[in-house]
């Protein structure tokens, strides 16, 4: 059964669920193919560049409850709103680095839209209009949407996390379908929408990951991303295992190959597992990488993956493109990169019911504040936690160019 929307670069016999599977799973040399064959269409479609973004991290207040977030609304702690002078202040110094895309990014609640609302349009001005500005802030209401649309944001990612519906449930406590009927409402608003999945969550196993590489094209998504889980302290989930890197990239890989003119960001995540993993996401067709400008006095609050998360700073964001042998692109080349890899007209097919995904029976035991699993998938699970030291050391030969 062929499963990927038809501008996919792929034959029809390699975007059958069988055929994604394998290579979800594949290791060693098979790998190896993977990465190269993913990195030239990257390189086919966009040249051998990425676009390289800015992001304040304007608010850590939420109001959901995921279990892998130390920002969930039931942590106790001091929040901060970061002030509207120093986002713009921070907005000035991404424009003074050359980058020409501002993403505000921040935990789930209402309160971000006045702010974004209010601020767009001086960000806008202060780009002399030359600026794509992109949102991450959560689910909106349509209305909300409306309002960021008509102070000039153009693009949101809203990432599905997980596209198992039973999953999502479990891990966000909130229902797949308002995510993606979110998602739909801003690709039907005009904004470049973005996904995006975790992968290695506790109970998610081959068939959601499948679903996660095709969703963003059923939903008309032109970004997507995955990111390894971080088991992060203060959050329900600080004694899982962590997510695997090499299943994480051939995530990427696959997404590249199913979507060729989407922009696939190297997370910063991906330098937990194993450091320079950044690279790897290269090798394996990003062509997206994000610099963050928070202001210092808040940026270790921003606990999205804990307080030791990965903070990507300019001199590591350079020296990542230049290890991997890729251009960066600023201001106006971004721009234009990004407009080139629209997927304006991908088929559609609406709705979640549309997936098709089988129900992943879990146990869910919290009695102890720790959550624990003790049913997977229904499909073969993926190992987890890091690397074992052969696919380590593959992706290291990768990661340094040897061969
Ligand atoms: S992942 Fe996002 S929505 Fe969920 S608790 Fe954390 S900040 Fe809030």
């Amino acid at each position: 059964m062929t499963t990927a929307p038809a501008h996919s670069y792929l034959p029809a016999r390699r975007r059958t669920r069988r055929a994604i599977a394998g290579m979800l799973e594949a290791t060693g040399a098979a790998q190896r193919r993977l990465f190269d064959e993913a990195s030239e269409v990257r390189d086919t479609f966009f040249g051998r560049t990425a676009v390289v973004r800015g992001v304040i991290e304007i608010t850590d207040v939420c109001v959901k409850s995921c279990l892998y977030c130390p920002m969930r609304v039931e942590n106790r702690y001091q929040r901060y709103f970061q002030r509207s002078d120093d986002i713009l202040q921070a907005t000035d110094a991404i424009r003074q680095a050359g980058l020409g895309v501002v993403a505000l990014q921040g935990g789930e609640t209402p309160a971000s839209t006045t702010l974004a609302t209010r601020l767009i349009p001086a960000i806008r001005q202060a780009f002399d209009d030359d600026v794509e500005v992109l949102l991450c802030l959560g689910d909106k209401s349509r209305a909300d949407l409306e309002r960021l649309k008509r102070a000039g944001a153009d693009s949101y990612i809203l990432k599905q996390e997980t596209a198992d519906p039973e999953l999502h449930l479990t891990m966000r406590a909130v229902p797949l379908s308002s995510r993606l009927g979110c998602a739909h409402d801003l690709v039907a608003l005009g904004f470049r929408t973005g996904m995006g999945a975790i992968v290695g969550l506790p109970g998610q196993g081959t068939a959601s990951l499948i679903e996660d590489v095709l969703l963003p094209g059923r939903i008309g998504a032109q970004m997507m991303s995955a990111s390894p889980f971080i088991p992060a302290a203060n959050s329900p989930l600080s004694g899982a295992l962590m997510g695997d890197l090499g299943l994480t990239l051939n995530m990427l890989a696959v997404m590249r190959l199913l979507h060729p003119s989407a922009l696939i960001p190297a997370v910063s995540a991906l330098e937990k597992p194993e450091p320079g993993g950044q690279v790897l996401g290269f090798a394996a067709g990003a062509n997206v990488i994000t610099i963050n400008f928070t202001p210092e006095e808040n940026r270790q609050k921003y606990a999205i993956y804990g307080s030791d998360r990965f903070v990507v700073r300019r001199e590591h964001a350079l020296g990542t493109l230049r290890k991997a042998g890729i251009e960066p692109l600023f201001g106006r080349d971004a721009l234009a990169s990004m407009t080139c890899g629209s997927t304006q007209g991908v088929p559609r097919e609406r709705g979640p019911q549309s997936m098709g995904v089988g129900s992943i029976p879990l146990k869910f035991c919290g009695s102890d504040g720790q959550v624990r699993f003790e049913r997977a998938s229904k499909g073969p699970s993926f190992r987890q936690r890091g690397c074992s030291a052969d696919a380590g050391a593959n992706l290291r030969r990768i990661r340094d160019g040897r061969d």
